[in-house]
């Protein structure tokens, strides 16, 4: 059954057991980390980065940003997370899937370029 709500919980390290409807999150390792909300039992990792996704606390909900796509997953679920809601999307077709897969090579190219020549300059 598809999940509507999920909850926060600050972690240093991810349990070995993930319990559902909980986004842990680990500030140290600028990670966050839940089960798939869609019921499948996969585990989704979203890393903390100006390339992947942004994570907002309110002191009492979160919200992640982009949306969650896993198109790896067999369930190929996409959701967003905002204020401890989550709100179903529509699954992407493949095209879909692919120019955005391009766009974030590109974003990863260019940050990790600019910290590549920084640490040149500095
Ligand atoms: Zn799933």
């Amino acid at each position: 059954m598809k999940r509507k709500s999920i909850r926060p919980e600050f972690v240093e390290l991810m349990p070995d057991e993930l319990k559902e409807g909980v986004l842990y999150i680990s500030v140290p390792f600028a990670t966050a980390t839940h089960k798939c909300p869609c019921g499948c039992g996969e585990i989704v990792v979203t890393p903390i980065r100006p390339t992947d996704w942004t994570l907002a606390w309110d002191g009492e909900t979160v919200s992640l940003d982009p949306s969650i796509g896993n198109w790896s997953l067999p369930c190929r679920s996409h959701y967003w997370i905002i204020k401890n809601r989550v709100i179903w999307a529509r699954k992407w077709n493949f095209a879909e899937i692919e120019a955005t897969r391009e766009n974030d090579r590109r974003a990863k190219g260019r940050y990790f370029g600019r910290i590549r020549r920084q640490r040149t300059i500095g």
